[in-house]
């Protein structure tokens, strides 16, 4: 696996890449399988089909949906409230997106990251063709400020980042704080995460956010319930369309 020095930060990375340096500075390698790719390519075709899925999946929610049943006719969508249009994810999170998600949790795998974060772009592109239009803004959904001192990075902060990259859409990384710190999840139903995570966000001052498309990013939707609860919170300033975008969504 290729690291970046951690002085090699998402700005570095996009500039190398415009610039002539690029045969250089990337090497001509996958960017999870290191198997030699055309010049341009950050990842080869056999990763690229097992990284991004094409499954059937709910319109919304992005959960898995028999072929039969109609992409808006989610039983799971009717039972739930929620405050966000859909989920945009690179597939389900199991086999090698879990791999990779979990990979792109370790500081210096910025590459793999930056090549991600590409496919995401490229996806949200592919439903919302006219996005450039709907004035989009990328929100990166925070950590509490205690964890962010334990990590000194964030993964949701470094996709928005480089999401913000490769489409040219602005990144509000200081819009909203993490003020509760809410704790592991894992064993919780999806009742008592809605609760554990309620008042977790506060939006700092009173951006303008009406009529703008925003673009919550995480790098794994579990049940959904902390980006709804951010997305519950930002539906107060009247924007446009909330979607929640993210590398993998979880099935389990
Ligand atoms: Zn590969
Ligand atoms: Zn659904």
């Amino acid at each position: 696996m290729l690291v970046w020095p951690k002085y090699l930060q998402a700005k570095s990375l996009e500039w190398i890449e415009k610039s002539s340096l690029v045969s250089l500075v990337f090497p001509n390698e996958c960017a999870f399988c290191q198997c030699a790719v055309e010049g341009g390519q950050r990842l080869c075709e056999a990763c690229l089909q097992q990284l991004v899925s094409n499954r059937y999946c709910c319109q919304r929610c992005a959960m898995p949906l028999p072929s039969v049943l109609p992409n808006d006719q989610c039983s799971r969508c009717r039972d739930h409230h929620w405050h966000f249009s859909n989920i945009l994810a690179l597939g389900h999170y199991q086999g090698k997106l879990r791999e990779a998600v979990i990979l792109c949790k370790k500081l210096r795998v910025e590459y793999l990251r930056y090549a991600l974060a590409r496919e995401l772009a490229n996806r949200i592109r592919e439903r919302f063709p006219d996005m450039q239009q709907r004035e989009p803004l990328i929100v990166p959904v925070p950590y509490h400020w205690s964890r962010t001192l334990a990590r000194t990075a964030s993964t949701a902060n470094s996709l928005a980042e480089l999401l913000s990259q490769h489409s040219g859409w602005p990144v509000a990384t200081r819009m909203v704080r993490r003020i509760l710190r809410t704790g592991k999840q894992g064993m919780l139903s999806l009742v008592e995460r809605q609760q554990n995570v309620r008042g977790a966000f506060q939006i700092v001052g009173s951006p303008s956010l009406s009529g703008r498309h925003l673009l919550i990013v995480d790098d794994v939707v579990t049940s959904g319930a902390t980006a709804n609860e951010l997305a519950k919170q930002l539906r107060r300033s009247k924007p446009l369309e909330i979607s929640v975008v993210a590398l993998a969504r979880a099935t389990g």
